[in-house]
C-alpha cells in the first residue's frame, strides 16, 4: 500500500532523528497543538494510502495446497494407484488417484476455512490512536495515521506507525520486535546524529514496538509500508498456529498407528502369499488394510471443529488469539479477575467527598453533568455548596480536575470519555460544583507530571497558577495520606493532619465498596519547573472522593454458573482491601467452600510481599480476593496456582500484566480498556471486558471440547471396523468382504457428510454442572475405549454376518459387497446419532438443535443409492444393484446395533457412577 516514496514526507521519513522538533513540524507541513485538519488527513491518507502493511507472510495457498499431500496416507494410496496402474486395473487407479485429488481438495478447503477465520478474528482487534485533529483529541482507528499526524503515546500502547517525539515524560519502549534489546529503551526529544542505527535513534518511536513506561507526543514521520518495519518483512509473519496439544498428541497417536498397521500389513500379506494367495489380491488387501484403519483425517477435522469453536466464541465476544486456548479454556479450574469493569460497569460516579470537617453528598448519576453536591455534616446551613464557605471541598474538585488525563468529547452528539473512568467522574463532580474545565486549564497551566501507573498508584502534575507553581497529587487514598503532614479546612486555614482519622475515614467509605481516592497539594517556587517524586512529602490534605462502580449484573449470575461448575473465582485488583472484600461479597466470592481459612478473607500486596513461595501456595488455597496487588504480584499468584496443578485463567489489561498473562493458562486480555502490551501477550481478548464473557468463553470451550470427543468417539470405530475386517479376512484367508477402493468410498463420504456434523452440536443442557476437565488424564476414558472397541467389533460381526448371509444366497460377490459397503455407512449413520451424546439416550436430543445432522444422514442415503444403483458408480466402485429383502436385512441389523450402543449406554448410567 504505502510507499511514502518520492512525496513531501521523505525528508521526515529518513532524516527526522537528525532534526529538530520544529523543522519536522515544518517539514511536515503540522502543529502539534493543532494536528492536521480533518481534510488535510483525508487528503494524505489518498496520497500514501492506509497504514497497513502491504503483505502479511502468510503461508501462500499454493504451499498449502502442496502441504495437504504430504501425508503417510497419501503416499501408501499415490503408491497403491500405481501399482494399480502398473497392473492394468485402469478404473482402480483412476478411482484411487481420484480420491487423492478429492482428500487433498477437502484438507486445503477446510484448514483455508480455519486460517481465514482466525485471520478475520485477529482483523477484528483494530488497534486504535489517540490523535490531535483540528485542534481537538480524537480516537481513529490505526490505519488512519498519516505523515503529520500528531499521536498520544502512554504505556502500554502498540505504536502504530514511525514516529518524531515532540513532548516526552519519562517515555521508556521496548524496541526488541525491531533492535533484538530486551530493556525498554528511554527516549526524549533530542536530536542525534544521522549517521546513528535504529536503536540509538533516542527521539524516535518505531510502528510495532510497545510503550512500557511513561508518555509521550509525538508527530507521525512513516506509516504502512514505509515504516522500518514494513522494511523488514520477515518480522511481518502473522502465519497462524493450526497446531494444538490435542491435534498434535492426535497426529502422534495416528503416526505409531500407522506402523503398526503396516506392520500387520506387511505381516497378512506375507502369510497369505506363503498359503499360496494369488499376490495382486494379498496386496489389495494390505493396501485396504492401510487405507481402513489409518484415521488420517482425525488431525485436519479435529482443526476445524476447533476453529468452529473459535468462530462461535467470537460471536459471544471472546475473540481467541490462539488456537490451542479453546482446548484449555475448557479445562480451566481458577479465574483469577480483576475487579474494575469486568465484575463492575466501570462507570465510575462520585457519590461522597469527605474533607477534613465535612461531609458532602453527589447526585446525579454516571458521566451526566447534571447533579448537586450537598451537605451531609459539618454545615448548619444545609443548602448548597459555596466557594467560599466551602473552600477544601472546591481545591480538592479543583485538584481532581487539574491531575487529570481525560477529556470529554462530543461523538456522534453523545458525551464521550476519552481516558480513564476514574478520572472521567473526576471533570464530573469538579463540573457538579460550577467548575469550568476549559477555563480551569488556561488559569493553571500544566508544566510536568508523574504519570499514573498501578504500582505507583498516584499521580502528579504541576501547575503554573497565577504568581505561584502548584502540585497537585491524587491517587489511592492511603497512598495519599502517607504524604501528607497539614490538611486544609474549609474555611481556607492549614491545620496539623491527624491521619489516624483520615484512615478511619477511609475505611467507613472502603467498607461500602467505593473506590477512594485521595487529593493532596503543594505550593511550589515559580522557578520549579519539574515534577518529581521526592518532591512528594509533606503535603496538604485536601480531601476523598469516593467513587461507586456498580457490580454487573450478567457477572453475578456468570460468577454463581463458574462456581457451579467447579471453577474457583478469585478477584485479584489494585483497589483497597475493603472495598475490594465488599464488591467481592456482592459475588458471593468469599463465601466459596476453601480449605481451612488460615488466612483472613481477603490479603493484600503488602501482606503477600512476606510470604514465602509455599505460603503463598497455601495462601491461594484459602483466599479469594487479593487486593492492593501490584502487577508483578499477579506472576506470583499465578505461578502458586499452577504449582498446586490448578488451570488457571487471569485477566488484566495493562502494560506490567503481560508477563501474568502470558504464565497464565488462559491470558485474557480487556479489549475496551486493555492496553495492546496486554492483548499481545494474551490467549484471548474480552471485546466487552465483561467477566460474564470470560464464563460464556469457559462454556463454549467445554463444548468445543465435548463435540471433539463425540467426533473422536464416532471416527475411530469406522477406522477399527476397517481394519478389523480386513485383517480378519487377511489372515483368515478369505475373499475380502470391501475392496480398498470401497473402503476409500465409506471414508471420504462419512467424514464429509456425517462426523463433521458434530461439530455443529449445540452444548448439552448440564455442561456447566460437570467438573473441569484434568488435562493430565488422557482425552478419551476407559467408558469411552470401550465403546470405540464395542461399535469396531459390532461392524465387523455385522459386515461379515451380512456378506456371508448374502453370499449364502447366492449373491454375486459384487452384490455381497454392496451389502457390506451399505451396512458399514448405514450403522455409521446410525451410529452418529448415538454420538450426538455420549450420556443421554439420542431420543432426548432435539432434532432441531443441530438440523446438520439429519441433512448430513440424508446426502448419505442418497449418496448410497446413487452409489448402488448408478451404472458408472457400479463400474468405477464395482458395486451391485440390490433388492429390497437386502435393504430390509441392512437396516435391521443397523437399527439393532443402534440399540445395542444405547443399552450399553442405558446400562453404564444406571449402574456406574458418573463424574
Ligand atoms: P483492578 O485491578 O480491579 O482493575 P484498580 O483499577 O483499582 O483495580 P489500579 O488501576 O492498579 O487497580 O489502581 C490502583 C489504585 O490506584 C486504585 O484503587 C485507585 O485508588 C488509584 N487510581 C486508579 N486510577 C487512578 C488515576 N488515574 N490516578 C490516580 N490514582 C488512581
Amino acid at each position: 500500500m504505502n510507499k511514502n516514496t518520492g512525496n513531501a514526507f521523505d525528508e521526515a521519513t529518513h532524516n527526522s532523528h537528525a532534526l529538530s522538533v520544529a523543522d519536522v513540524l515544518r517539514i511536515l507541513n503540522t502543529s502539534s497543538r493543532q494536528g492536521l485538519t480533518s481534510t488535510e488527513a483525508a487528503s494524505r491518507l489518498k496520497l500514501v494510502g492506509p497504514n497497513i502493511l502491504r503483505e502479511y507472510r502468510d503461508e501462500s495457498s499454493w504451499m498449502r495446497f502442496v502441504r495437504q499431500w504430504h501425508q503417510p496416507l497419501l503416499y501408501i494410496l499415490n503408491a497403491a494407484a500405481f501399482i494399480t496402474l502398473f497392473l492394468h486395473e485402469y478404473v482402480d487407479a483412476s478411482v484411487i488417484f481420484g480420491v487423492v485429488l478429492v482428500n487433498v481438495t477437502l484438507g486445503y478447503i477446510q484448514e483455508s476455512k480455519a486460517v481465514k477465520a482466525l485471520t478475520a478474528l485477529r482483523q477484528t482487534l483494530q488497534v486504535e490512536a489517540r490523535v490531535v485533529r483540528d485542534g481537538g483529541t480524537e480516537r481513529i482507528a490505526a490505519h488512519d495515521l498519516v505523515p503529520g499526524d500528531i499521536l498520544f503515546l502512554e504505556a502500554g500502547d502498540k505504536v502504530s506507525a514511525d514516529v518524531r517525539l515532540v513532548e516526552s515524560n519519562e517515555y521508556r519502549v521496548n524496541e526488541s520486535s525491531l533492535t533484538g534489546e530486551s530493556l525498554p529503551v528511554e527516549k526524549d526529544i533530542q536530536p542525534v546524529s544521522r549517521e546513528v542505527g535504529l536503536a540509538d535513534r533516542t527521539c524516535m518511536s518505531y510502528a510495532g514496538t510497545l510503550v512500557s513506561a511513561g508518555q509521550a507526543k509525538a508527530v507521525v514521520v512513516a506509516t504502512g509500508d514505509a515504516t522500518e518495519i514494513g522494511r523488514i518483512s520477515e518480522l511481518v509473519s502473522q502465519a497462524e498456529e493450526l497446531e494444538t496439544p490435542l491435534t498434535r498428541s492426535i497426529s502422534r497417536f495416528s503416526q505409531i498407528l500407522l506402523y503398526i498397521i503396516l506392520g500387520l500389513g506387511v505381516a497378512g500379506f506375507g502369510a497369505g502369499v506363503l498359503r499360496g494367495e494369488p499376490m495382486v489380491e494379498m496386496l489389495m488387501a494390505a493396501i485396504a488394510l492401510a487405507v481402513g484403519a489409518i484415521p488420517e483425517g482425525l488431525p485436519a477435522a479435529v482443526t476445524v471443529i476447533l476453529a468452529i469453536g473459535v468462530s462461535r466464541m467470537a460471536k459471544r465476544k471472546a475473540v481467541i488469539r490462539r488456537l490451542p486456548a479453546v482446548e484449555t479454556l475448557g479445562g480451566t479450574t481458577v479465574i483469577c479477575t480483576d475487579k474494575t469493569g469486568t465484575l463492575t460497569v466501570n462507570q465510575m460516579t462520585v457519590s461522597r467527598i469527605e474533607v477534613l470537617d465535612r461531609q458532602y453528598e453527589l447526585t446525579g448519576q454516571g458521566y451526566e453533568f447534571e447533579g448537586e453536591i450537598l451537605h451531609i455534616t459539618g454545615s448548619k446551613d444545609n443548602s448548597i455548596v459555596s466557594k467560599e464557605r466551602d473552600y477544601a471541598l472546591f481545591e480538592c474538585l479543583k485538584a481532581g480536575a487539574l491531575c487529570n488525563d481525560a477529556t470529554f468529547v462530543m461523538q456522534d452528539n453523545v458525551q464521550t470519555l476519552i481516558g480513564d473512568p476514574t478520572e472521567g467522574a473526576l471533570l464530573v463532580s469538579a463540573v457538579k460544583i460550577g467548575i469550568n474545565i476549559d477555563e480551569l486549564f488556561l488559569q493553571c497551566k500544566r508544566i510536568d507530571a508523574i504519570p499514573f501507573s498501578s504500582e505507583r498508584q498516584y499521580m502528579a502534575t504541576l501547575h503554573e497558577c497565577g504568581d505561584e507553581n502548584i502540585i497537585y497529587v491524587k491517587g489511592a487514598a492511603e497512598r495519599i495520606i502517607e504524604f501528607c503532614t497539614q490538611a486544609l479546612g474549609s474555611d481556607n486555614h492549614v491545620v496539623c493532619f491527624d491521619t489516624a482519622t483520615a484512615r478511619a475515614t477511609l475505611s467507613t467509605l472502603a467498607e461500602e465498596g467505593m473506590r477512594v481516592l485521595g487529593f493532596a497539594y503543594s505550593h511550589s517556587s515559580r522557578e520549579r519547573n519539574v515534577v518529581e517524586q521526592s518532591d512528594l512529602s509533606e503535603l496538604v490534605f485536601l480531601g476523598f472522593q469516593a467513587m461507586i462502580d456498580p457490580p454487573r449484573k450478567e457477572a453475578v449470575h456468570a460468577v454463581d454458573a463458574c462456581m457451579k461448575a467447579g471453577i474457583r473465582v478469585v478477584m485479584i485488583t489494585g483497589d483497597h482491601a475493603h472495598t475490594a472484600l465488599a464488591i467481592a461479597e456482592s459475588f458471593n466470592i468469599p463465601n466459596q467452600k476453601m480449605a481451612t481459612p488460615t488466612f483472613g478473607r481477603v490479603m493484600t500486596g503488602e501482606q503477600l510481599a512476606t510470604l514465602t513461595d509455599d505460603e503463598v501456595e497455601q495462601a491461594c488455597r484459602s483466599v479469594s480476593v487479593f487486593a492492593r496487588v501490584a502487577p508483578e504480584q499477579k506472576l506470583r499468584l499465578v505461578r502458586a496456582f499452577q504449582h498446586d496443578h490448578a488451570i488457571v485463567a487471569m485477566t488484566g489489561d495493562g502494560v506490567n500484566d503481560a508477563p501474568a498473562l502470558k504464565q497464565a493458562d488462559i491470558g485474557t486480555a480487556m479489549g475496551k480498556t486493555g492496553t495492546e502490551a496486554a492483548k499481545e501477550a494474551a490467549d484471548m481478548v474480552l471485546t466487552d471486558d465483561n467477566f460474564a464473557t470470560i464464563e460464556a468463553a469457559v462454556e463454549e470451550g467445554r463444548a468445543v471440547f465435548d463435540n471433539l470427543i463425540k467426533f473422536i468417539v464416532w471416527n475411530l470405530p469406522i477406522n477399527l471396523g476397517e481394519g478389523l475386517v480386513v485383517l480378519c479376512a487377511l489372515f483368515l484367508g478369505i475373499t475380502l468382504p470391501m475392496t480398498p477402493v470401497q473402503i476409500l468410498w465409506i471414508n471420504m463420504t462419512t467424514a464429509g457428510s456425517l462426523g463433521i456434523m458434530l461439530a455443529f452440536e449445540p452444548m448439552e443442557s448440564d455442561i456447566m454442572e460437570r467438573t473441569p476437565r484434568d488435562p493430565q488424564v488422557s482425552i478419551l476414558s476407559f467408558d469411552l475405549v470401550l465403546r470405540i472397541t464395542v461399535v469396531g467389533v459390532l461392524l465387523l460381526v455385522v459386515v461379515f454376518g451380512l456378506f456371508f448371509y448374502e453370499r449364502s444366497l447366492n449373491a454375486s460377490l459384487e452384490q455381497a459387497r454392496t451389502v457390506s459397503v451399505n451396512v458399514f455407512v448405514v450403522v455409521s449413520s446410525l451410529y452418529l446419532l448415538n454420538c450426538r451424546s455420549l450420556r443421554h439416550p439420542f431420543w432426548r436430543q432435539n432434532v432441531r438443535g443441530n438440523l446438520w445432522i439429519p441433512f448430513g444422514i440424508v446426502l448419505m442415503m442418497i449418496l448410497q443409492v446413487l452409489y448402488t444403483y448408478l451404472p458408472v458408480m457400479n463400474d468405477l466402485f464395482k458395486s451391485s444393484p440390490l433388492s429390497w429383502s437386502s435393504w430390509l436385512r441392512i437396516f435391521m441389523v443397523s437399527f439393532t446395533a443402534m440399540l445395542l450402543v444405547e443399552l450399553e449406554k442405558f446400562i453404564r448410567a444406571k449402574f456406574v457412577p458418573q463424574t
